[in-house]
């Protein structure tokens, strides 16, 4: 009876292991506490857009700024390099919560993190948009002083002029901020871009018949142009003759199949993957078309995914809505053409990079309890966690040569096996929008993240990792993950490891940090992949 309610070997999950710092998960259940570091990591790559199943947007939101808060506070510069990082290399599915947490850095640090932080304002606020939104977010932490005004000031100088012409032709405006706006707060002086600062503000007096003299601001020229174009013939000579963006050709123009062809030969590949639709929809892209042979080459081309920082979220997006031939918010409908669907199931493998195989024994296991299938990753309508996990593991398994799946949930009344876990029959050979249909389609349950190591055990499967794609808000057994891998070691004598993919961005984790065999990785950052084979291919012999 004792045992029962005191073991450090097994605990109920509804119990803290004795004699460690577990903390009381959403569910009830007990984890680990990521640290405020880890956190960051969590924040900047998942976001918190849509919360969480069992977290408000506005709950997970201030827990996550508050972590950052303290990070800021513990040592501003790693703050401010750590969000360079993740930024620069396109490791998060939106930019968003980098520009928060730099405008949380350019207002809450000290002087040395404020200006390290508007110092890395050109470097994590790339585009017009990003700007707009670090002008709104940092309003949130301070006034617009000097050292904001000229952080704003030299990233309008700092850029040469025509890349600026194209920034403000193509980003207009957002979050009530407009160039205008940035301006006439930040007033640049600049020799030679005078002429492009007084259109922005005040536009030019008049647009003549002629192009502009100079040839840097003949973009300019071409935009004030196409407001009075006539013809859809007259907008693609505009946006051939001079890369005239979408975003500066008049919407009336947009249903034409001439102007999306114009478009499409200099179109940068993030708004490539955003309009296949509406290029299907128009007549452009059909099956065996010109047009569709150049898009199929684009998106095989890794290198320049990689250069236009496309990230997978983005594509399996893009893959769910295009295979599905109508909008998310119902603005049309299409056929999809097939080339182009298997284009971004491939475009999905290659944005990870190259992955480099742990060549282990690996066991993905995916926990497709009820929580997962709420809230949303990456800012993405109708990506689950659950949904998001599926395609997750499947870049694992896409390199390896040894690995099976399990999924589970818990039920209380059989301990394993059964309805609680079971292999599941996906393979990166399918394509990931009906892997993720299979998955969703699976029943729910509480949650037992110890169901893959019992089963294992069970089984007598021989596994070196452990892979569980979770939100670690585990409850629902009778001996926690922690304990159960310990026992399969033992009993196994396999020193096998376990990583823990979080998919949401809260607070816990099943890993335990004390453990060198655990690891704690971030879903969906494009370095995880490595990250985990390296960590699962080092020598084992931590273990006691
Ligand atoms: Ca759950």
């Amino acid at each position: 009876m004792f045992l029962k309610y005191f073991s450090t070997k097994k605990t109920s999950q509804s119990q803290p292991i004795p004699g460690t710092d577990q903390v009381r998960n959403s569910a009830g259940g007990y984890a680990w506490a990521v640290d405020d570091w880890k956190r960051l990591d969590r924040f900047l790559i998942l976001g918190s857009e849509g919360g969480s199943y069992y977290a408000s947007e506005q709950k997970l939101t201030v827990e996550n700024a508050e972590a950052v808060r303290r990070c800021i506070a513990a040592d501003g510069a790693r703050v401010v390099a750590r969000i360079v990082e993740i930024s620069d290399a396109g490791r998060a599915p939106k930019n968003d919560p980098a520009l928060f947490a730099l405008a949380m850095a350019a207002g809450l640090g000290d002087v040395a993190t404020r200006r390290a932080a508007l110092e890395a304002l050109p470097r994590v606020a790339r585009i017009g948009t990003h700007l707009f939104h670090f002008a709104q977010y940092v309003e949130g932490f301070r006034g617009w002083g000097r050292a904001l005004r000229r952080a704003v000031a030299d990233w309008y100088n700092s850029r040469p002029i025509d890349e600026l012409a194209y920034q403000v032709v193509k980003y207009q405006q957002r979050d009530g901020w407009s160039h205008a706006d940035l301006l006439r707060l930040a007033h640049p002086v600049r020799p030679g871009k005078q002429d492009l600062y007084g259109w922005i503000v005040d536009g030019w007096p008049g647009v003549g018949d002629e192009p502009h003299d100079d040839p840097e601001l003949r973009l300019v020229w071409a935009f004030e142009r196409a407001k009075r174009a006539s013809s859809a013939a007259e907008i693609a000579t505009l946006i051939r003759d001079y890369r005239l963006p979408r975003e500066a050709v008049p919407t009336q123009w947009l249903t034409d199949a001439r102007v999306w062809e114009a478009l499409l030969a200099d179109m940068p590949m993030t708004a490539m993957i955003r309009n296949l639709a509406t290029m299907t929809r128009v007549g452009l892209l059909a099956p065996l078309s010109d047009a569709s042979k150049a898009i199929v080459a684009q998106l095989a081309d890794a290198e320049r995914l990689r250069r236009a920082r496309v990230h997978p979220i983005q594509v399996l997006a893009a893959l769910k809505t295009y295979a599905a031939g109508r909008g998310v918010r119902g603005n049309g409908e299409w056929q999809p053409v097939g080339e182009v669907v298997d284009a971004l199931d491939a475009a999905f493998y290659a944005t990870f990079g190259n992955v480099e195989p742990a060549g282990r024994r690996l066991l993905l296991a995916l926990d497709v309890s009820g929580s997962m299938a709420g809230g949303m990753v990456g800012g993405v309508p109708g990506l689950t966690p659950r949904a998001a996990s599926a395609a997750m593991s499947l870049i694992t398994a896409n390199v390896e040569a040894s690995y099976a799946f399990v999924g589970f949930t818990a039920d209380e009344t059989t301990r394993y096996p059964g309805a609680a876990i079971s292999p599941l029959a996906i393979s990166p050979k399918q394509r990931l929008d009906d892997v993720e249909r299979s998955v969703s389609n699976l029943p729910f349950g509480g949650t037992d993240c110890a169901l893959p190591m019992i089963w294992a055990q069970e089984q007598h499967v021989e596994v070196d990792a452990f892979v569980i794609y979770t939100d670690s808000e585990t409850w629902a057994g009778k001996i926690h993950p922690a304990q159960v891998l310990a026992e399969y070691r033992q009993r196994m004598g396999i020193p096998a490891k376990l990583v823990v993919v979080g998919m949401t961005s809260n607070g816990f984790s099943i890993a335990d940090p004390n453990d060198a065999g655990m690891l704690d990785v971030v879903g969906f950052d494009t370095a995880t992949p490595n990250i985990m084979s390296d960590f699962v291919r080092e020598s084992l012999e931590y273990v006691a």
